[in-house]
């Protein structure tokens, strides 16, 4: 792997798509296990999760289901603040076993935002599964409950991830190099 240019900005390697898909791969054994018998739903929120989702999901061993939310606060390599929910959630999730699957909590805003709509339907049970969390940009804490990395508070492309439109096809995980 070597270093990228996107929208001019240089990114270093920094995970291998080896690495993420050792995580991945453990992360679903340890749901095909906790989830055995439950069927459990899987809200994937778009559009960064897509891979991440895809990767996980073919990788169950149970009953599960999916389905797909598009939520965005971010432009450029900073979060906008604000959450637009640009496409809803057209399954019924009362008494389902849910789980959220996100590709990367920053400042937490976007679950934190999320979050309520869900509970307000009555899951029978609610988790987080994450790609990537980066503790120190935690500005909404949040109760994580399966995450494959814990990152550094810098902004990250590829596997799904972008900046600005660009970079989500890469298989590997990029860093914004700073100087
Ligand atoms: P939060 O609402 O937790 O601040 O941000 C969550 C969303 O912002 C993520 O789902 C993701 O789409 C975007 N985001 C946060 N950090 C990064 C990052 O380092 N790289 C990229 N490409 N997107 C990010
Ligand atoms: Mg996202």
């Amino acid at each position: 792997m070597s270093s990228i240019v996107v929208h001019n900005k240089t990114f270093i390697p920094y995970l291998s798509e080896k690495e993420i898909i050792e995580k991945v791969n453990a992360l679903a054994a340890q749901l095909s296990e906790d989830y055995q018998d439950k069927r459990p739903l899987f809200i994937s929120i778009l559009n960064g999760s897509f891979m991440f989702s895809s990767d996980l999901f073919k990788r169950l061993t149970i009953e599960a289901e999916i389905c797909f939310i598009k939520l965005a606060s971010y432009k450029g390599t900073k979060s906008s603040g604000q959450v637009i929910t640009a496409i809803g959630l057209d399954t019924d999730i009362a008494g389902r076993n849910i789980v959220i699957l996100e590709d990367i909590i920053d400042t937490g805003k976007t679950m934190n935002h999320f979050l309520p709509q869900i509970y307000n339907q009555q899951p029978r049970s609610l988790k987080i599964a994450v790609l990537l969390h980066k503790p120190e940009a935690s500005v909404y804490p949040l109760h994580i409950d399966y995450t494959c990395f814990t990152i550094p508070n810098k902004f990250v492309l590829g596997y799904g991830l972008d900046f600005d439109g660009l970079g989500r096809n890469l298989p590997e995980l990029y860093q914004l190099q700073e100087n």
